[in-house]
């Protein structure tokens, strides 16, 4: 008998009205010959009403104790939930994380699924029973209650869906799938039919609220096909799934992460161990952070600026400040007040000419960008929070995502019996070593490819359009772009091309140099390019220090940096790729899968 899953969010259960309508929707999966399992929310806002609660006791409480609070909400939805389905005349048992045995680590309220027993569900279930899962909670190895993170139901919806081999697993919520874009935000925004995982897995990270990011890193480990769908109408909604259909577009959609802080580091060493401690330092302090870009001066000494959530900008600076002084340089200015405007697409890895359409669009609508970063599927740019909402606009009508017929044909997956074989084994060796693990798929090396750098480009808008223009129109394939922040000294902006193109670069950015009075000029004719690929390499957060540890502990230095939720990617000089590349593995060899 097939098993779904069916995960409802806060608003779909706010009221005893709407916790009957997802008790139907239950009931009819079930009358339709289906094994049901919900896995149900706190009611509307009752989570936030709970932290709330706890703020105004305590302004730090301990998290043991908030996870112990902030559990009781989905304990109470799930009960409410059983007495609907009984209420419809079926059966129904509720169970808490840890009735069901959901373990986690002991990071209270961000912890992370080791291992979840499926005895007692199963047995429910064969008595005919539709089991209703609390969401977002587990337990550690001392019995204490444990929460994964805001938004965290739908992690334990893709988890339980992973481990019992669903057939489906529908996410309802308030929405009618994955948009281009928070329709609250645009209201142009439009539906998307399919979203490949990796997709939505930069999606959410950017600022896509309608799905746990750690969901998706689930979903992809496990091959789950997720369905996005509306608990107020029978809508398709949308699937995210290992493939996407073909769509002409480049970019498939846009994101917003409005509450970023800005964080530089001036005047530290040029040298590999200076990236590693002060990561390390990060790491420590458990903060995620993103767009890391550096401009190397002729002095030996570089200048380090990165993003962090704005909540957390004060407990960066407190962290970095010591180890940045011990190293001889100093914290520049915190800039609390930016946001980072992303676009994400699977097109764009292999379509020349999509981070100039970016640039030039925004150049137009008069918004400067402060610092590019992208990675294969991402362009990100930081930006004045008060830009913030029109550059979202800007880049989501560039790219056409404002129009064009929204796809809403249905789309079936049957996953192939090769793939659920291969998920059985992936799951029986990832309930031994833990489900949330870190996996790495992959550590490879690319030397073929060349880096130029505009150096002291002329702070005003426009300038790295004009130089992506450019390089477009003469057909260069740009692979890496990081544009670095600039206050009192100008911005670097670095990409690099296929060695091949290196010479019609060099061509191409010593005539902007001149155009534009940048300073100068500096290249490498061979780089290596050093990837370490997986899933959640960013919320892992200690990934890009293991890098830079085994890369400094080999006297390597780093001259570019770009993160993403499924790859992290250094570029080194190209004569040490090969003895980069042995550190890597060796470094990895027990993480890799
Ligand atoms: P739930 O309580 O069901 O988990 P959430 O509030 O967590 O619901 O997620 C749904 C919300 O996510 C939507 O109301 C929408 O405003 C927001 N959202 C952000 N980005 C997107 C996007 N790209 N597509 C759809 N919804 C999005
Ligand atoms: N109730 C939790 C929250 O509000 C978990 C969830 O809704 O996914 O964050
Ligand atoms: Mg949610």
């Amino acid at each position: 008998m097939s098993l779904v899953v069916q995960k409802f969010g806060g608003t779909s259960v706010a009221d005893g009205e709407k916790i009957l309508s997802a008790a139907r929707k239950a009931v009819r999966a079930h009358q339709n010959g289906h094994q049901v399992i919900m896995v149900v929310s706190a009611m509307g806002k009752n989570t936030d009403m709970l932290v709330q609660m706890a703020s105004e006791i305590s302004e730090a409480p301990p998290a043991r104790e908030m996870d112990m609070l902030l559990s009781t909400g989905e304990q109470v939805s799930v009960a409410l939930m059983a007495m609907a389905i009984d209420s419809l005349g079926y059966q129904a048992v509720s169970l808490t994380g840890s009735q069901i045995g959901i373990k986690t680590d002991s990071s209270h309220t961000k912890a992370r699924i080791q291992h979840i027993s499926t005895e007692r569900i199963l047995s429910l279930l064969d008595q005919g029973n539709i089991v209703i899962a609390a969401g977002f909670q587990g337990i550690d190895e001392n019995l204490n209650i444990t929460t994964l993170g805001r938004g965290g139901s739908d992690t334990t919806a893709v988890a339980l869906a992973a481990v019992l081999q669903a057939e489906a697993c529908e996410i309802y919520t308030d929405v009618d799938g994955v948009y281009t874009t928070d329709p609250r935000i645009l209201p142009e925004a439009r539906l998307i039919a399919t979203v490949n995982y990796d997709e939505m897995l930069e999606l959410a990270s950017l600022g896509a609220g309608v799905m746990h990011s750690r969901s998706i890193e689930f979903g992809k480990k496990f091959n789950v096909a997720i369905r996005v769908r509306s608990s107020l109408s029978d809508a398709f909604g949308s699937l995210i799934i290992d493939q996407a259909q073909t769509r002409e577009l480049p970019v498939s959609g846009a994101a917003l992460t409005p509450d970023e802080a800005r964080i530089s580091i001036r005047d530290v060493p040029d040298v590999p161990g200076t990236i590693y401690q002060l990561f390390l330092r990060l790491a420590e302090a458990k903060v995620t952070v993103d767009m890391i870009v550096q401009n190397v001066s002729d002095d030996g000494t570089a200048d380090i600026s990165f993003t962090v959530p704005r909540d957390e900008a004060e407990e960066t600076f407190q962290a970095l400040a010591p180890v940045v002084q011990a190293l001889g340089g100093r914290m520049g200015k915190t800039d609390p007040d930016v946001s980072k405007v992303s676009v994400v697409g699977m097109g764009m890895a292999t379509q020349v000419g999509v981070a100039n359409r970016m640039f030039r669009a925004l150049a137009n609508a008069n918004v400067s960008m402060q610092m590019i970063t992208t990675s294969e599927i991402k362009i990100s740019a930081l930006v004045r929070r008060d830009q913030a909402l029109s550059a979202l606009r800007t880049v989501h009508a560039e790219f056409g995502l404002d129009t064009g017929a929204t796809d809403t044909t249905s789309f079936s997956y049957e996953p192939t019996p090769q793939t659920q074989i291969d998920a059985a084994d992936v799951i029986d060796r990832l309930q031994k070593t833990g489900m949330e693990s870190l996996v790495i798929d992959d550590i490879v090396l690319d030397d073929t490819q060349a880096r130029v750098t505009l150096t002291g480009v002329p702070n005003e808008p426009g300038i790295a359009a004009a130089v992506f223009d450019r390089v477009a129109t003469n057909g260069i394939f740009v692979d890496m772009i990081v544009q670095s922040y600039a206050d009192d000294r100008n911005a670097d902006i670095s990409f690099t091309v296929p060695a091949e193109q290196f010479d019609a670069s060099l061509d191409v950015a010593t005539k902007i140099q001149q155009e534009f009075e940048c300073d100068g000029l500096n290249y490498k004719s061979q780089i290596a390019k050093l990837t370490v690929s997986g899933i959640g390499l960013r919320s892992h957060t200690g990934v890009a220090v293991e890098m830079f540890k085994a890369l400094n502990e080999a006297n390597i230095n780093v001259d570019m940096i770009n993160t993403s939720e499924v790859r992290v990617n250094v570029v080194v000089d190209g004569v040490q790729g090969q003895a980069g590349l042995k550190c890597l593995r060796e470094q990895f060899a027990s993480a890799m899968r």
